[in-house]
């Protein structure tokens, strides 16, 4: 299915997509570094641009998403399944997806640490979500960002479960995976909780001693996230309603009905959150086209191929202001995976550029519309349920000609 602007033809198994017309040695090399480069001076001129524009946005962004949760939990006082309660829902959710992605995303990655406003701290704020900050900066900044889609280092491919191409050799545990994806979205904040746990290998590994040690992970990272899941419990599910209660018995209504409308909204709006985060993050490494990488890929990675690897990884999601804000700039995945600790409102701004020299250097700039990219990861959810199907590994090469897109999918090589 081709749903990416500058989708190039699918790769047969296990040949690299771009090895034949690929400069080889020193060239290659130097091309790599110039290619890196490039991409560098924009980092150093646009990081020189942030400060003060940068500074107001982010602090307007909280008082923003405080307003909304206010407003929101005030309106769940009305009855379940009334207008203003759906709407309420609807407002939650917006504060609450505003506040895992567009805020606490990107602070996590230290985009504003610059401040030296503890507000924004990327080491010690923590998030409105099940998975605890230490597990996130090990399993996201880490693990992900920096392996991104290699095969057996980055997990977020597939996340230990979900099987996306024949690089994953099939077992009998993926004939479920659509059902477990399904539920999965829509307990997204929970299954990320447990995420870098790594449960799923108490089935999958064989080897006792691996399984013991799996085991002896799970019990030194456990009380952690026990801590984590009874704060959001209590806070979401106990302390809100409670105080739904007193408000709605202060109006005079009966204190069970303003408890069970606040519970139930947070309810609703948590899995509407869950499901479209799933979403988002689902289409920004998983669409048809878009590459993954051996471990070999990366022995002795240039900066250059470091670069190349993550463009060739990412897709970004077309679309205005209000999908930049509701994707927390995860729209603009490949800039984000550029320069993640770059503030997000500037990916907007670089990725013209970034566009640009991926044209120049002949390197595919994978972006779609949700509409195109989402059913595409649906289907190799459901494909890859089975044995069989394509490898979708490529070499991390530039290409020896460039490539010229014209922004509507009709893809050209120039001599
Ligand atoms: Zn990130």
């Amino acid at each position: 299915m081709a749903v990416l602007v500058n989708a190039m033809p699918a790769p047969s198994p296990h040949v690299p997509a771009v090895a034949s017309s690929t400069a080889t040695g020193s060239s290659q090399d130097a091309r790599l570094a110039a290619f890196a480069a490039e991409l560098d001076q924009l980092k150093a001129e646009t990081m020189a641009q942030v400060g003060e524009p940068d500074a107001r946005y982010i602090v307007r962004l909280l008082w923003a998403i405080r307003g909304m949760e206010t407003v929101a939990r005030l309106m769940l006082l009305s009855a379940p399944w009334w207008p203003s309660w759906w709407l309420g829902v609807l407002v939650l959710c917006v504060s609450k997806v505003l506040q895992s992605g567009e805020f606490a995303h990107n602070v996590m990655h230290g985009q504003y640490d610059w401040m030296n406003d503890p507000r924004f701290e990327g080491k010690t704020h923590d998030w409105d979500l099940a998975c605890t900050k230490e597990d996130w900066r090990h399993s996201h900044n880490f693990l992900h960002h920096h392996y991104t889609n290699v095969l057996g280092l980055d997990r977020d491919f597939g996340y230990g479960a979900i099987r996306l191409s024949a690089d994953v050799p099939w077992e009998p545990r993926h004939l479920i995976q659509l059902p477990y994806a399904i539920v999965g979205a829509l307990v997204f904040e929970w299954a990320i909780g447990v995420y870098n746990m790594e449960l799923e290998r108490l089935v999958t590994e064989r080897d006792a001693e691996a399984k013991a040690q799996v085991k002896a992970r799970i019990r030194a990272l456990w009380p952690n996230y026990r801590a984590k899941i009874g704060f959001q419990v209590k806070k979401d599910y106990v302390l809100w309603p409670l105080l739904g209660a007193a408000v709605s018995w202060l109006l005079g209504a009966g204190p069970l009905a303003g408890a069970l409308s606040v519970l139930t909204g947070h309810a609703m709006a948590n899995v509407l959150r869950n499901v479209w985060n799933f979403i988002v993050i689902f289409c920004g490494h998983f669409p048809a086209g878009v590459a993954t990488f051996e471990q070999a890929d990366i022995q002795g990675e240039t900066k250059g191929r470091w670069y190349l690897r993550q463009i060739m990884g990412s897709v970004n999601i077309q679309g205005g202001f209000m999908m930049q804000m509701l994707t927390g700039h995860l729209s603009h995945q490949i800039e984000h995976h550029l320069f993640p600790d770059m503030p997000s409102r500037r990916y907007v701004y670089i990725a013209p550029r970034v566009h640009a020299i991926c044209q120049r250097y002949g390197v595919r700039y994978n972006s779609g519309s949700l509409l195109a990219l989402w059913p595409s990861v649906a289907w190799r959810v459901l494909r890859y349920t089975l044995p069989g199907g394509q490898c979708i590994r490529q070499a991390v090469t530039l290409p020896g000609r460039a490539i010229i897109d014209d922004g509507v999918g009709d893809q050209r090589k120039a001599a």
